[in-house]
């Protein structure tokens, strides 16, 4: 992965002439003086953490497993927001951990726990290292130091019980090697969000992931039957059948906690058999709201498809659902759906045929594979351009939400007006990408011209942007979490009890306060 970018390095994208010069001509983007920095003249801060705990460190995972080296350390610094980009393109390694810790067994995690609650050190559990809402940046103020633990040794395929469909998956498992492991075996799990090549099944169920196939699959919450965690307190054991009224679920309590309560050491999984046939094409609508009524209507009335997206017409214009051709004007554009069917043959016909009714009864038109091919083509394709875009002066940012469907056409006009009113005159564009019977998911890209700071400047608008979601009835976030980011508004959302009950489930569970500190709980 690329210390200040996305991905593989040799899949850096060149931005098409057609890109350029819209970014020129209507975003006013002039190119940056100062380019990335490479990643030998970054110097992150001192280590404050005492030799003789990091000799006690050493002694409970191996001295190889310790790493205090500048690129180590560098590479643990923060997510993958643009914010986080921006600031370590220009060097800022500020927030760097003091050591990276890599437990290989679930005993190990526990002993790292108590090394560093025994001498307040903040631990901040780090998997894929993909948060884009300050997930992994703890300030280290108040603490004796800061260690990453990195679950990344902690990922095999445990155990497979084809008999009731549950594999056992380390949490350090990234999405595609879980996919590759369980595809062997003619399996999937069927969770496939954009950062699914380098995010982890931990990270998943840490910060409640949701997945392009939600539809036909379910959020990865919807996939945990189990899970084993470490806390500083010991272990939690839970899930031990399909479903229980044994008092309320506590899987619940630690699916979304973001590092806060303790470190994910284990999953159980639902699997499905892979599908034979999948079946992706585009619809055209005249209108975001027409087509968004036509998604509503197979949310609710069914037939569901396994990956169902709207983008609204600015979307649809530039072309990011179809990244390879991104910036090529399209004829008539209107709003694309994107229609996706898994499964076997007979079932792929039958529920395509019965949603195609549906969506031409309500005003689409087919057009035909080659839309829903090309997304799925590109579908991991866009964080590529944005460092694209960041090199050529432009801040590209997303952000989401979601929102009953009564509500929906309220928030969208509400967003998309206080991300203009704060940037000037940006490029917004949106898409549903999850709905659900009672609502759905509004994930929009924002494109702009970047300011001399350009982090104060995106800061500025993600205020103003999360004071209007929460005031007009949408949640802080549908799937990337709250991390440090959203707390303000997730303190909000939960209002006052609530925090207090997360306050109290971090005492019992933290006592010394030393995960992931700053994250998640809100603090009033
Ligand atoms: C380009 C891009 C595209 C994205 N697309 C999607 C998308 O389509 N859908 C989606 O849901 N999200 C998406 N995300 C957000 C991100 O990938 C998810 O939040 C993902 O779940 C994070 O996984 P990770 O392994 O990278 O976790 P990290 O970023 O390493 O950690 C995330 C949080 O979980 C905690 N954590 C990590 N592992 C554990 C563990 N084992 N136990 C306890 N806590 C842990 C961390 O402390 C942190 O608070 C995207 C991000 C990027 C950069």
């Amino acid at each position: 992965m690329l210390w200040s970018g996305w991905g593989d390095p040799a899949g850096a994208v060149e931005l098409p002439e057609a890109v350029r010069s819209l970014l020129r001509d209507l975003l006013g983007v002039r190119a940056l003086s100062t380019p990335a920095v490479g990643l030998e003249e970054v110097r992150p801060p001192e280590v404050v953490l005492a030799p003789s705990v990091l000799d006690e460190l050493r002694a409970v995972v191996g001295a190889g497993h310790v790493r205090s080296d500048d690129e180590s350390r560098i590479r643990h610094t923060r997510g993958k927001s643009t914010p986080d980009l921006i600031r370590l393109r220009a060097g800022d390694a500020s927030r760097a951990p003091d050591a990276v810790v890599l437990p290989g067994s679930h005993d190990e995690v526990l002993r790292v726990l108590r090394v560093c609650s025994g001498h307040r050190v903040a631990v901040v559990p780090f998997g894929g290292g993909t948060s884009v809402v300050g997930g992994l940046s703890a300030d280290g103020h108040g603490f004796a130091g800061v260690v990453a633990l990195d679950v990344g040794r902690l990922d095999r395929l445990v155990s497979l019980d084809t008999e009731s469909m549950v594999a056992e998956l380390g949490p350090g498992l990234r999405g595609a090697e879980a996919e590759r492991l369980l595809g062997e075996r003619g399996l999937t799990l069927g969770h496939f969000p954009q950062s699914f090549e380098y995010a982890t099944l931990g990270g998943f169920a840490a910060a409640r992931s949701s997945g392009q196939a939600s539809a036909g699959y379910g959020g990865f919450g919807d996939m945990v039957v189990g899970m084993t965690v470490a806390t500083p307190r010991g272990t939690l054991g839970l899930g031990r059948a399909p479903r229980s009224a044994a008092g309320p679920d506590l899987r619940q309590v630690i699916l979304g906690s973001e590092g806060a309560f303790g470190v994910i050491t284990s999953l159980r999984l639902r699997v499905r058999r892979s599908p034979a046939e999948r079946h992706y094409e585009g619809w055209r609508f005249a209108s975001f709201s027409e087509g968004a009524a036509a998604l509503r209507r197979l949310a609710q009335d069914g037939p569901l498809p396994t990956v169902l997206r709207l983008s609204d017409e600015t979307e649809t214009m530039i072309g990011l659902a179809r990244p390879e051709e991104i910036g090529e004007p399209v004829a008539g554009a209107g709003c694309l759906v994107v229609a996706g069917y898994e499964g076997g043959p007979l079932e792929v016909a039958e529920t395509r045929e019965r949603a195609a009714a549906v969506l031409s009864e309500l005003g689409g038109t087919c057009l035909g594979t080659e839309p829903g091919q090309a997304w799925a083509r590109g579908r991991y394709a866009a964080p590529y351009l944005r460092d694209a875009l960041l090199a050529e002066g432009a801040t590209v940012e997303t952000l989401e939400t979601a929102g009953f469907w009564a509500v929906l056409p309220r928030l969208y006009e509400a967003v998309r007006a206080a991300l203009t009113a704060s940037l000037g005159a940006p490029l917004v564009m949106c898409h549903i990408s999850h709905v659900y019977a009672t609502g759905a998911s509004l994930y929009f890209t924002v494109v702009t011209a970047q300011e001399e700071d350009p982090v104060a400047q995106w800061e500025r608008a993600k205020r103003v942007v999360s004071e209007v979601i929460v005031a007009e009835g949408g949640t802080i976030s549908h799937h990337h979490g709250v991390g440090r980011d959203h707390r303000e508004a997730y303190a909000v959302e939960i209002g006052e009890l609530g925090g207090e009950i997360l306050r109290g489930i971090k005492e019992r569970l933290d006592p010394e306060g030393v995960l992931n500190p700053g994250a998640l709980i809100p603090s009033f």
